[in-house]
């Protein structure tokens, strides 16, 4: 069985995160898409909001498991008896950062094969980031994210005005 790991901080999940792991599905028997606990970014969500959001946008994906992880990522593939991580590559500007990551978890787990894959050249530009403050500022995120993640961003902005 042939198992992959998607890490990330899916604060929230976009639609071009489900580019990439609808992609990851068609090369691996399961893949599991993971949230990083112990990133240092302020997230907007929670990690059981994430969690909640990413579990039911996948729900009817036969192969993916919803998880979280504290601690090195190669560890965590190891208890997992993952072979490959997914990553996104958008532009060049993620590159740098993605080739040194790819290369320092390959030193630390000779085994472990980082596999990049490319979204729909209609997400190259998305990111959460851009999302978030896009819906901070009451902006339109119809077109980025799911309808569940579109909902939970709402109710934030609405909070937030109180
Ligand atoms: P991280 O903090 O680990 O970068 P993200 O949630 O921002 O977490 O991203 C997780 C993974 O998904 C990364 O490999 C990133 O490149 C990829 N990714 C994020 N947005 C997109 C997108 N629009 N298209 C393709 N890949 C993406």
């Amino acid at each position: 069985m042939k198992i992959a790991i998607y890490p990330g901080s899916f604060d929230p999940i976009t639609n071009g995160h489900l580019d990439i792991l609808e992609r990851a599905m068609k090369l691996f028997d399961k893949v599991i898409i993971t949230i990083a606990r112990n990133s240092t970014k302020v997230p907007m969500f929670t990690e059981t909001e994430r969690l909640e959001m990413i579990r039911k946008v996948v729900r009817s994906y036969k192969k993916v498991e919803v998880d979280c992880f504290d601690g090195l990522l190669v560890d965590y593939a190891r208890r997992k008896n993952a072979t490959a991580i997914v990553r996104g590559l958008r532009a060049i500007s993620d590159f740098e950062y993605e080739l040194q990551m790819a290369l320092m978890n390959r030193k630390l787990s000779d085994g472990l094969v980082t596999v990049f894959l490319m979204p729909n050249e209609k997400y190259t530009y998305l990111n959460s980031s851009i999302v978030r403050e896009i819906a901070r500022l009451n902006g339109d995120v119809s077109r980025f994210v799911p309808v569940v993640v579109l909902k939970a961003l709402k109710k934030k902005a609405r909070s937030a005005k109180r």
